[in-house]
């Protein structure tokens, strides 16, 4: 994919440490937990609003900064895919496993 490869280039010629993408990503986690907890009507977060998209842009905004880590640790984009591929297989394990456990 086209994209995946400008993430690629952009991960590589971002400056920011491996430190300081990690606390970036704790920042993009908590906006996107804020904008669940506007969602679900938790407590404290009744009068907030939601950012249009709210949800989907800071998902997204995850994703970007796991992926300018995965990208700074020298990996391809074969190996994105390739570990993409394993963690799935391991997640449809999992999923199938839970739904034998809740037909017996
Ligand atoms: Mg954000």
């Amino acid at each position: 994919m086209d994209i995946l490869n400008t993430i690629q280039t952009l991960s590589k010629q971002e400056k920011k440490t491996l430190l300081e993408r990690m606390v970036k990503l704790q920042e993009e986690a908590g906006e996107l937990a804020n904008e669940v907890l506007i969602i679900q009507k938790a407590s404290g977060s009744e009068r907030k609003k939601s950012q249009k998209k709210g949800i989907r842009n800071e998902a997204i905004d995850v994703v970007l900064v796991a992926l300018s880590i995965y990208f700074q640790q020298g990996t391809t984009l074969s190996d994105l895919e390739e570990d993409l591929k394993l963690k799935a297989q391991k997640w449809k394990k999992t999923c199938s496993h839970a739904r034998d456990l809740l037909s017996r």
